[in-house]
């Protein structure tokens, strides 16, 4: 009976979709991640596999679809910049567990679904870009980012980004909905300008003069240093340090990207070989220095320049907890009307 749907299943989807798509010898990837990054890893895995990679890069509405294709989906692995999309597609029965040690024994519990259904496979920090010239403190804090000494010299992005959200999920999770709500407002009352852009776009507003403190994660910063394409992004990273803010309540907040077996994988095989390498030492080092961010695996270094920026305490909150608490997070958003 099963197989007999999944055989419809995939006849189905064959007639919607491609044909080439569910070939032998394919995975097919749905990616939240830019097709920069991890285009040179499928390359490197097709060397070694012969298998190759399709992939669905949008920067929104992949899970939407996977919901919307159902058993006809022909996604076998899903890669996300952020562990709110890991969490979802997880809990919509999206995915499915994977019990095989060359992923688990790299990927560390804490940043892994205890019930193996996504797994981390880089590790970013959002940290505090300061002005070089304006700002002569060294550490800082994110509770202190609420407070009216930098009124009107903050720039952030806006408040619903999954970047922020994670951030506002991390401080609920220590701190309870009613003090980060206290702080959220403390945080708006201390905007330069109304969010708005990416991370670059405020590191950009640390140069120019707007503001003298971005909220940003940490590979931005790699990425405009080496900017070749667009080098007035070099003065940009070149006006600010990272500082990791710390605090004895709360450490540096961490996010990853990561990956899912898709429920109705329909090359689940080579969707596991994939996966298997993602998690590999090798791909590790190459995946996190593509985006100058850390490999969740302790045992493999980060790039020079991500090394450069010094070592830093990782909030010690479960990743899981601040992917549960997102929705909270931007109901506070809305409630302190933090975008407007
Ligand atoms: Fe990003």
């Amino acid at each position: 009976m099963f197989k007999a749907a999944r055989l419809l299943a995939l006849f189905g989807s064959a007639l919607l979709c491609s044909t080439a798509a569910f070939a032998d010898g394919v995975v097919n990837v749905y990616s939240y991640r830019q097709p920069q990054l991890v285009q040179p890893l499928f390359d490197a895995f097709k060397k070694e596999t012969g298998i190759e990679v399709k992939m669905v890069f949008a920067e929104k509405g992949l899970i939407e679809r996977m919901e919307q294709e159902g058993a006809l989906s022909p996604v076998d692995v899903l890669l996300t910049a952020d562990v709110g999309r890991l969490v979802e597609a997880a809990d919509k029965g999206l995915g499915q567990p994977i019990a095989d040690d060359k992923i688990t024994g790299k990927v560390p519990a804490a940043l892994r679904d205890p019930g193996n259904q996504w797994f981390g496979l880089t590790m970013r920090a959002r940290v505090v870009y300061a002005s070089k010239e304006r700002v002569k403190q060294d550490t800082i804090s994110y509770e202190e980012l609420a407070d009216p000494k930098w009124k009107g010299k903050i720039c952030t992005r806006p408040g619903d980004h999954p970047y922020n959200l994670g951030l506002i999920g991390a401080m609920i999770a220590k701190r309870g909905e009613v003090a980060t709500k206290t702080w959220l407002e403390g945080l708006k009352a201390n905007l330069a300008v109304k969010p708005s852009g990416n991370d670059r776009a405020q590191a950009k507003s640390v140069a120019a003069g707007e503001c003298d403190l971005a909220i940003g994660n940490t590979y931005y910063m790699g990425l405009m240093m080496t900017n070749e394409k667009e080098p007035e992004q070099k003065q940009w990273a070149a006006a600010s340090r990272i500082i990791f803010p710390s605090s004895p309540e709360m450490g540096t907040h961490v996010n990853i990207s990561g990956m899912l077996m898709a429920k109705n994988a329909p090359h689940r095989d080579d969707a596991l070989k994939l996966m298997e390498f993602l998690a590999s030492d090798e791909s590790q080092a190459l995946y996190a220095s593509q985006n100058f961010e850390y490999p969740v695996n302790p045992a493999i270094k980060p790039s020079e320049i991500v090394a450069s920026w010094g070592s830093f305490t990782p909030d010690s909150v479960n990743i899981m907890e601040v992917a549960r608490n997102q929705k909270a997070a931007a109901q506070l958003v809305n409630e302190v009307q933090f975008n407007d």
